[in-house]
């Protein structure tokens, strides 16, 4: 079978700039250019503190000037007391910069030098609340390579370790917090979005606690541990008039949508089956992971999400029904109460079919394919961070041909984090709202009920909608 790369270079560069157009050019009476009086040195609006809305945590489209406004007051704030951030850098236009073209523009693409697109007061602001590992190893690290984003505050049990991470972040002592004085969050006018990386069980209580302060909210994945606290998440925004998105990092992928949109062009012709395995192999006993209260299960929640929740969006169909079998080994101290394994298999009205398994006791395996008559889309790994490879199978010249497709790289924790900046920017609904969340949760709970009764279970057809516009093109 012949193997062929088709390489697609999807850049960085590819969509800078379009910041600019999207924030200032929204078909508003504002749309010509970025309002003078962010820049610096130039004159600033005539604003009160009391001018300010109490709800100062929102940047809804509407009010974008009333953010512009509050980043010019903070600014001329910080200018009387004379602190760091008085000197927050100039504003895109003044910051930007063009180098001359190498290659030719006629037959390469176009090389732009990514600019600072707005200037760092005109960012999202974001309070990562938990500090572990992904929050070190991949959120933090991520924001700073965000268009839209950018970290505003910390919150942490651990004051020493935040505030040597407040520190590696160029953010102010007054910039960190902990669990107990959370609230105090409200007056920090730099925060706009409160992101929970906490255990599973934590997510509901600083949902909404955050939507109680006024602030948005990205939650990581799974969105809770029951179908319940998912609901009251969803509520506490609503009532608060905050937009809630839960941090499913994969929808957010290029690579992934663009077997999407494979998909939705057909190539696969309709789809038959997707086949799909995430595992590791967990060491530590003693870590919340492995705590059902703190985890609300074990290789399904954390990772086997990964495959359920793929076999619904790549497909765009929602399963009717599942058959489910969990393992839990009796002599080994890792499962004393959550599941080593879970297979599972869900059907769907089309007659399409997802056959999944997570697996807590395998070395690390992450894969999946998607099957249709006219050809297939895979990739293996696949869920992961970083290395993802994906294949296309279809006939091509009356061969069977494998397409290996590549993709300039790309963080996709910063793509996921800008799409709720925008979001917030533009006031529109995230792709991966609470809905999503609460639909898997609904699934992983008949998952664990058909392994119990050994029989298959009915899945409801989610209310209303549970999934907001595509993320835009122009972050791919
Ligand atoms: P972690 O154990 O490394 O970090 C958890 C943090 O929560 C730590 O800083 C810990 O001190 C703090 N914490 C506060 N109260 C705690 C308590 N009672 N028990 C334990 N820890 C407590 O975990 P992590 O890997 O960073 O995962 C955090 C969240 O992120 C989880 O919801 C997880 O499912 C999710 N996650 C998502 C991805 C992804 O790719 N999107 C990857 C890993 C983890």
């Amino acid at each position: 079978m012949p193997a062929r790369k088709c390489r697609l270079p999807i850049t960085a560069s590819c969509v800078a700039g379009k910041w600019q157009r999207s924030l200032y050019s929204e078909g508003t009476p504002r749309a010509a250019a970025k309002p003078k009086s962010t820049r610096r040195g130039a004159r600033m609006p005539n604003i009160k503190p009391e001018d300010i809305p109490a709800d100062n945590a929102c940047i809804p489209g509407p009010t974008r000037r009333i953010f512009l406004q509050r980043s010019a007051v903070g600014l001329a704030a910080a200018v009387a007391t004379g602190s760091a951030w008085a000197e927050a850098p100039a504003s895109a236009t003044e910051n930007a910069v063009k180098l001359p073209l190498i290659q030719d523009p006629k037959t390469e693409q176009a090389e732009e030098t990514p600019d600072p697109n707005s200037s760092p007061d005109d960012r999202v602001g974001y309070a990562i609340v938990g500090l572990g590992r992904l929050s070190m190893d991949q959120i933090l690290p991520a924001l700073s390579a965000c268009k839209y984003s950018r970290v505003a505050a910390l919150v942490s049990g651990d004051r020493d370790k935040a505030r040597k991470v407040a520190r590696q972040y160029g953010l102010r002592e007054t910039d960190v917090f902990d669990y107990q004085n959370f609230e105090r969050l409200a007056d920090n006018p730099r925060v706009h979005v409160v992101y929970i990386v906490l255990p599973n069980g934590m997510h509901k209580e600083y949902t909404v606690r955050a939507a109680q302060i006024g602030k948005h909210v990205l939650c990581e994945k799974p969105m809770a541990t029951s179908a319940a606290d998912c609901q009251a998440m969803i509520d506490a925004c609503r009532q608060a008039n905050r937009k809630l998105m839960i941090a499913y990092r994969s929808q957010y992928e290029p690579m992934d949508r663009m077997i999407v949109k494979m998909v939705r062009q057909g190539k696969l012709g309709p789809l038959r089956e997707f086949i799909a395995g995430n595992s590791q192999n967990v060491g530590d006993p003693s870590q919340w992971r492995l705590k059902k209260a703190l985890a609300g299960g074990g290789a399904l929640p954390d990772i086997g999400l990964y495959t359920l929740n793929a076999a619904r969006f790549l497909s765009g169909e929602e399963p009717v029904e599942v058959m489910a079998t969990t393992t839990k080994p009796d002599n080994d101290p890792r499962f004393k109460e959550v599941e080593e394994s879970v297979h599972f298999v869900l059907r769907f009205p089309s007659g399409f079919t997802a056959t999944c398994m997570a697996s807590y006791g395998s070395h690390e395996s992450r894969f999946f394919r998607l099957q249709g008559p006219q050809g297939w889309a895979g990739m293996d790994p696949a869920f992961g961070y970083n290395g993802l490879r994906l294949q296309h199978g279809a006939l091509v010249d009356g061969k069977n041909a494998v397409t290996e497709i590549t993709i300039d790289p790309n963080n996709q924790f910063a793509r996921e984090i800008d799409h709720m900046s925008q979001c917030v920017i533009n006031n529109t609904t995230p792709h991966t709202p609470g809905e999503e969340g609460l639909q898997d949760q609904r699934i992983m709970e008949a998952i664990y009920e058909s392994a119990r009764t050994g029989a298959a279970v009915k899945i409801a057809r989610p209310s209303g909608v549970w999934r907001g516009p595509d993320p835009s093109e122009e972050t791919f």
